[in-house]
């Protein structure tokens, strides 16, 4: 999924909880939101890899658990329970999206991804060492809305949940 689907994802997220009575700044807010789509980052080091950056340490369950455990450790001190939870959870939510466009296209509403996109095992179980399948370039996001259609449509459908929420919130 597209950084448009976490983000929105993510804030219907925490909208949801304030609406429990949590109470989370404005800050904490835009670091959640940021943390939705810091796992990409990764795009840079497969790119340099050329291999698929959901084949890489930082698109794993155990992988984002430990940069949790770091971030809670440098700034954990700041942050409220539920940010720091909320984090963890975006993290999680971020590799259910990316693993999903592999349900959707199993399912047959998409041409893509053929494949578990996500080593939910690791480390017991190895990466597949894919090659990179979409390299950092405009033709990535022409395949991307061709052929992985019900992520696209998907993506649209929270965008607009988020944006209705923030307009009525
Ligand atoms: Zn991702």
């Amino acid at each position: 999924m597209l950084p448009p689907g976490h983000i929105a994802a993510s804030y219907i997220l925490i909208k949801s909880v304030e609406t429990l009575g949590f109470k989370i700044s404005l800050p904490e807010i835009m670091l959640i939101l940021v943390a939705s789509v810091v796992l990409d980052f990764d795009l840079i080091v497969a790119h340099r890899l050329k291999k698929s950056h959901h084949d890489l340490f930082t698109h794993t369950p155990w992988g984002v658990f430990l940069i949790w455990l770091g971030f809670i450790l440098l700034f954990g001190a700041n942050l409220s329970l539920a940010t720091k939870i909320l984090v963890l959870v975006v993290f999680f939510i971020h590799l259910f999206l990316d693993e999903l466009g592999f349900w959707l296209c199993k399912l047959g509403f998409q041409e893509v991804s053929k494949e578990s996109q996500i080593n939910w095992l690791y480390p017991i179980k190895k990466f597949k060492d894919r090659q990179e399948s979409f390299p950092l370039n405009a033709k990535f996001l022409l395949h991307y809305y061709q052929k992985a259609k019900a992520n696209v449509f998907l993506e649209i459908v929270l965008s607009l949940i988020a944006l209705l929420v923030f307009w009525l919130t």
